[in-house]
């Protein structure tokens, strides 16, 4: 019933054979995208008639129903169908052409304006039946619509059946500037219709019956033009099922790969680890012990350790890595411990060395400021052998550091450390185990997904006697309060931070907040800390501080996380709304390290109910884990996980699965597919591991042996 737009899209008549077409043909095979329209679905990350098809709507827009013109309200986005009764083009004061169009249906009439377009007149004539939808605006007494979507309405094209842009439910995806939602709909649609007849199944059938799944063109018909919102719902679940499905059999054949290379069976219980838990100040906590009963299973086996230990600052995961150490030492092998800043590195070296004193293990420090002699020195005493626990920054992945004989890896806060990155280090060793510390709690599920090749220990509490920091969230009008109470804990002894969201810039920046501090309180010693300083001056600023010279420090969020400081018994986050929740949480981790007790006090004043909603879980929620799940539910994987995430494809259906079940199910289904047929090598699964294959070649490429 619809008339197509001059531009859109048209696929090419049939002298190109339709058996050449496949998932994997360019987008330029699409009649009207050239050199130039295919830079800009470049831009998106299509490429292919693949990347097209699974350039899924944001969402979709309900425009089955019409609205009469005088039922529109205005600023609610809506469809209407009318008759064009007369159309003029005049020029504003500003030198702008604008067309403005009358459109009447039987209740009342409406203008549809645009702009600089004036070779547009000549398609509305007066009698023309038009469909628009957009925002309806009133301006005086005239209903008014800015540059609607249109669609011209004839015979020829009423026949010929539905449009894609209107009167139906139409998809709106991530766009780019240049190429708009019609062009993006209208290369779909001709997309499909190519790719259709040739579509196979990857999925078994059975599989797909058992989960109630739609076929494959179905699914991705109805992902882009569904026929009523529940069938793009099925839609989404089915391709959202495929994606996680082939994500974990990658990461399960990758796992399998893996342990199947000869690694150490290290000696766990000799006398040097009993030495050393004997030699320790405390009782371990359940959470440490079941992590070292996991560890000392994986070690003392023949396959290489993969193995993340996840719990939030402070449970004490330090510990349980420093006995993963000495069962290395034990066996004659060395240790590395690799930290993602010098801080945190000097940190560590310093505890390890603490709780190596009693069993006598040689601990060094290796980091880029170190001098070239001292340099070479611990190079050399490394490689024969001397030195058994080389604790360092990025330092320890340049190629001269080489080992005796590298027995254990331990990475802190791998999320800062790419995929590649790890595998130089262990590289270093002959499969050596690998054990990585973080303390930015996942939520199981996401963990599950996203560490597939790892075995995960959770540590969930701290030791008991530890204080935790009571969190406030306050807004501007108290800060006098919040100064108050900052001088009275200065006055007892303890120490502040004041962690600001940028350096410089409009409101709450270190560098203003720096000033404000030192006029509000003057004779105290308040020091100043960004990533902008050089490595000495910030070094130099965080020893006065830890020495206790500087009472305040002022600093972006710069301070890493696991940074021990006992005597810091308030911690003040400005801007505290520009935070995310999983970050605030960390922060506020840095303080109620010591005896005393310690203070978060929140400084925001939240703009939406989102940011409102972010404090006051935090004032509440002391569990990281909770606080992970909160923080997966408010702002969705990508957010929670940061950029930092390198080595982890990029996932198009997670942030949507990480509400549901399909998680899950898709992690067992792998399970079950590869336990009746590890190779994926019977004959109603071919599709799917080619699929497996195509979708994820960083991750099936053959494991890179070390
Ligand atoms: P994490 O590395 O997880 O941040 P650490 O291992 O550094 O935590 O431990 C934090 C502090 O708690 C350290 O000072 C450590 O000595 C102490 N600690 C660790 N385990 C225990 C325990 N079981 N009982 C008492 N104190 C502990
Ligand atoms: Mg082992």
């Amino acid at each position: 019933m619809i008339k197509s737009n001059p531009r859109e899209v048209k696929t090419r008549p049939p002298q190109c054979p339709p058996q050449a077409v496949n998932l994997e043909t360019s987008v330029q095979y699409l009649k009207g995208v050239g050199p130039r329209r295919s830079a800009l679905f470049r831009r998106l990350g299509i490429k292919t008639l693949r990347d097209l098809l699974y350039h899924f709507p944001r969402r979709h827009e309900d425009r089955r129903s019409f609205l009469p013109i005088a039922r529109l309200v205005e600023g609610q986005k809506s469809t209407v169908r009318g008759r064009v009764s007369g159309s003029s083009l005049f020029r504003a004061k500003t030198g702008t052409v604008i067309l403005q169009v009358v459109v009447r249906d039987a209740t009342g009439v409406l203008l549809a304006l645009w702009f600089n377009q004036p070779y547009m007149r000549r398609w509305f004539k007066p009698g023309q039946e038009i469909i628009l939808y957009g925002l309806p605006q009133r301006s005086g007494r005239r209903l008014q619509m800015l540059v609607p979507e249109f669609e011209l309405v004839s015979e020829e094209t009423e026949a010929a059946g539905a449009s894609l842009h209107m009167g139906r439910i139409v998809p709106i995806y991530p766009a780019t500037s240049g190429l708009n939602q019609r062009e993006l709909r209208s290369a779909a649609a001709a997309a499909l219709k190519l790719v259709k007849p040739a579509l196979a199944d990857p999925l078994p059938e059975a599989l797909r019956l058992a989960h109630h799944l739609p076929g494959l063109p179905t699914a991705l018909v109805q992902i882009h033009f569904p026929k009523d919102l529940e069938s793009a719902s099925l839609a989404m679940e089915r391709l959202a099922f495929d994606e996680l499905l082939c994500f974990q059999l990658a990461l399960a054949m990758r796992r399998r790969a893996l342990s199947a290379r000869p690694g150490i069976a290290h000696r766990t219980q000799g006398e040097l680890v009993k030495r050393w838990k004997e030699s320790l100040p405390f009782e371990l906590t359940a959470g440490q012990r079941k992590a070292i009963e996991e560890i000392t299973a994986d070690m003392a086996s023949p396959t290489p350790m993969n193995r993340l230990l996840q719990g939030e600052v402070g449970s004490g995961k330090t510990v349980v890595a420093a006995y993963a150490i000495a069962a290395a030492l034990e066996g004659g092998f060395q240790a590395a411990v690799m930290a993602p800043t010098e801080v945190l590195a000097r940190q560590h070296a310093m505890n390890l060395s603490q709780l190596f004193f009693g069993i006598d293990a040689s601990v060094a420090l290796l980091t880029s400021g170190i001098d070239p002699a001292s340099r070479r020195a611990l190079l050399s005493e490394l490689k024969a052998g001397e030195v058994q626990v080389l604790v360092g920054t990025h330092a320890l992945l340049t190629p001269e550091v080489s080992w005796a004989k590298l027995g254990l890896v331990v990475v802190d806060e791998q999320q800062k450390f790419g995929v590649d990155q790890r595998k130089t280090l262990t590289a270093k060793g002959t499969n050596p185990d690998l054990l990585i510390l973080t303390a930015t709690p996942i939520p199981r599920t996401l963990a599950l997904t996203l560490y597939g090749e790892l075995a995960i220990s959770t540590i969930a509490e701290r030791p008991e006697g530890r204080t935790t920091a009571r969190t406030l969230w306050m807004d501007e009008t108290r800060r006098p309060e919040v100064y108050g109470f900052i001088r009275s804990e200065l006055a007892a002894g303890r120490q502040a931070f004041v962690v600001c969201p940028r350096i410089e810039a409009e409101a709450a920046s270190a560098k203003g907040m720096f000033e404000e501090y030192q006029r509000i309180f003057t004779g105290c010693r308040i020091g100043l800390l960004h990533g902008r300083m050089l490595p000495q001056e910030r070094r130099a600023v965080f020893a006065a501080f830890q020495k206790g010279e500087i009472q305040i420090l002022v600093a972006t969020q710069i301070i890493e996380v696991g940074v021990d400081l006992p005597n810091a018994t308030v911690m003040v986050i400005e801007g505290a709304e520009r935070f995310g929740l999983s970050q605030l949480h960390q922060l506020r981790g840095r303080v109620g390290r010591g005896r005393h007790l310690s203070t978060c006090i929140l400084l925001g004043n939240p703009k939406g109910p989102e940011a409102a909603q972010r404090l006051k879980t935090l004032e509440e929620a002391t569990d990281a884990f909770q606080i992970a799940e909160e923080d997966l539910k408010l702002r969705g994987p990508g957010e929670l996980l940061g950029k930092r995430q390198s080595g982890i494809p990029d996932l198009k259906c997670l942030a949507w699965a990480s509400h549901g079940p399909w998680l899950e199910r898709s992690r067992e289904e792998a399970q079950r597919l590869l336990d009746l047929d590890p190779e994926m090598a019977q004959a109603g699964v071919q599709g799917l591991r080619r699929e497996v294959f195509v979708r994820f070649p960083q991750l099936t490429a053959p494991a890179v042996s070390s």
